[in-house]
């Protein structure tokens, strides 16, 4: 297995040899080409399920919040460690995705 994806930070190989990533992709202004905040998200490659979705700002009050950013992410990786601990899906062969 050679280089990740773009963006993927963290990465759990399934027990179906799929793997579920954990993507940093940030939140970029449109306006600006600036990037505004962090968004972190995991997925598996497998079944195609979302794990959930971390942000480091919080829209409503257009608050930037570091800490609960920082345990969000650590939620995320545990949840995406345990879904790769049980998912038997198999990635699809290459090019059919
Ligand atoms: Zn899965």
């Amino acid at each position: 297995m050679s280089g990740w994806p773009l963006h993927v930070v963290s990465r759990y190989l399934t027990v179906g040899t799929a793997t579920v990533d954990v993507i940093d992709t940030g939140i970029w202004s449109m306006m600006k080409g600036s990037l505004l905040g962090r968004s972190v998200s995991a997925a598996c490659t497998g079944c195609d399920q979302e794990i959930g979705e971390k942000t480091r700002r919080d829209w409503y009050s257009d608050q930037d919040q570091p800490e609960v950013f920082e345990d969000g992410l650590r939620e995320l990786r545990k949840a995406a460690q345990a879904h790769a601990e049980v998912c038997r899906a198999m990635p699809a062969p290459d090019g059919a995705r």
